[in-house]
C-alpha cells in the first residue's frame, strides 16, 4: 500500500480567522480528487459529546493533573466549572492555558450535519453521501446506500467511525480526517489508544488499488503520539509510548483498575453510598497495607434512565486484593479492568 500523509495544524488555521470545518488544504485535495473522477472519504471521529476546554493556541485539552484524562465542562447555577470524572476533582475554568499561558479557549465539537452542509456549499455539483447512525436507520437504508456506493456516482462520502471498517472501494484515493483528535478529549485512559487504532483503520481505506492514496489529517495536536505515529504508521513507536504512559500514571497493565458503579434515586444518596464504599476500601487498605487509591466521582453521564450514577475507582497494585477483602453491597456493580470508564 502506498500512502502519502499530510497533517494540517488547526492551531495555525485558527489564527487566520474563522475556522472552516474543511480547511483550504483539504478542500484543494478534494478538488483534485473530484477532477480525476475518484472518490474521497471524510471521517468525523466522533464519539459522545464530550464538552472539553480546548486551547486554540497549543491544542491542549485541559486535563486533570492526577488522572491525565480530559476534564469536562459543567454548568452549575449559571457558573461553568471543570470536572474530572475519574477522581471527582472540580476546578474553576482557568484564565489561561496551563500549558502555554494563552487565553484563547473553545469548547470542542461540531456535528456531522454541519460538516455535510459546509461541504455541499463548497462543492455544489459533487455527489455527497452521508453515512451515520441516522442515514442507516430503516429497513432498506443499508441496501440503498450500498447500491449508491457501488454504482460509481458518489464523489464524496462523509461519515462517522462506522466508516473506518469495511469500506473497501477501489475508487477511494483520498481520505480526510476532519477532527483527528476529538477522541482524545474523551475522559478515558484508553482515549489515545482508540484514536490511534481508528486512524490506522481509516488510513487503510485510501490507496488500496496500487494507485497512490492520500490522507489528510486535520488536527489540533499534530505532535500527539496517537496522531504523529498514525501518520507515519509507526505501530512500534506508539505502543512503546503507550506503555511508558501507563507505567508512569499507574494504569493497566502496570496496576489494577476496578470500577464500582453505585446507583440511587437521588444524587445525594448516590454520592453517600459511593463515599461509604470508598471508606470501606480505605479501611481494608489500612489492614492489608497495600498501595491502592480509591476515588469517588459522578459518572460521565451522571443520570441514566432516571437514576443517579456514581463511580468508585479503585486503582493500584493491590486493588484486586483490597476488593476481595472488602464487603460490597450487592447493589454495586463491579468491573475489574473495565473496557471503558465512562
Ligand atoms: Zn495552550
Ligand atoms: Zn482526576
Amino acid at each position: 500500500m502506498s500512502l502519502k500523509t499530510f497533517l494540517v495544524d488547526l492551531r495555525i488555521e485558527a489564527q487566520k480567522g474563522k475556522l472552516p470545518i474543511v480547511t483550504d488544504f483539504l478542500a484543494h485535495s478534494l478538488e483534485q480528487t473530484l477532477a480525476k473522477g475518484e472518490m474521497s472519504l471524510l471521517l468525523l471521529n466522533r464519539r459522545g459529546h464530550a464538552r472539553t476546554l480546548l486551547c486554540t493556541a497549543c491544542g491542549m485539552a485541559h486535563q486533570c493533573a492526577r488522572c491525565v484524562v480530559s476534564m469536562t465542562v459543567h454548568k452549575k447555577r449559571d457558573q461553568y466549572s471543570l470536572l474530572c470524572h475519574y477522581c471527582g476533582k472540580e476546578e474553576d475554568i482557568p484564565q489561561a492555558c496551563v500549558s502555554c499561558k494563552a487565553e484563547q479557549f473553545k469548547s470542542t465539537g461540531f456535528g456531522i450535519q454541519q460538516a455535510e452542509e459546509e461541504l455541499r456549499h463548497r462543492f455544489p455539483t459533487a455527489k455527497i453521501l452521508r453515512i451515520d447512525a441516522d442515514t442507516t436507520k430503516g429497513k432498506h437504508a443499508f441496501t440503498d446506500l450500498h447500491k449508491e456506493l457501488h454504482d460509481g456516482s458518489v464523489d464524496i462520502i462523509i461519515g462517522t467511525q462506522m466508516l473506518a471498517k469495511g469500506m473497501d472501494n477501489p475508487r477511494i484515493t483520498l481520505v480526510g480526517v476532519l477532527d483527528a483528535d476529538i477522541g482524545l478529549s474523551i475522559p478515558d485512559f484508553r482515549a489515545e489508544e482508540r484514536t490511534f487504532q481508528l486512524l490506522m483503520q481509516v488510513l487503510g481505506r485510501a490507496g488500496r488499488t496500487g494507485v497512490e492514496g492520500r490522507v489528510v489529517i486535520q488536527t489540533w495536536m499534530p505532535e500527539s503520539p496517537s496522531i504523529s505515529c498514525a501518520a507515519t504508521q509507526d505501530m512500534e513507536g506508539f505502543y512503546a509510548y503507550l506503555l511508558e504512559q501507563r507505567k508512569t500514571y499507574a494504569y493497566p497493565p502496570f496496576a489494577d483498575l476496578i470500577k464500582c458503579t453505585v446507583l440511587a434515586k437521588t444524587e445525594s444518596d448516590a454520592a453517600m453510598h459511593a463515599e461509604n464504599l470508598q471508606k470501606s476500601f480505605m479501611e481494608t487498605r489500612g489492614t492489608l497495607g497495600h498501595d491502592v487509591e480509591a476515588f469517588v466521582a459522578p459518572a460521565y453521564i451522571p443520570r441514566q434512565h432516571g437514576v443517579f450514577v456514581y463511580h468508585v475507582l479503585l486503582k493500584g497494585k493491590g486493588a484486586r486484593s483490597v476488593l476481595e477483602s472488602t464487603k460490597i453491597p450487592t447493589s454495586v456493580r463491579v468491573d475489574v479492568e473495565p473496557l471503558q470508564l465512562l
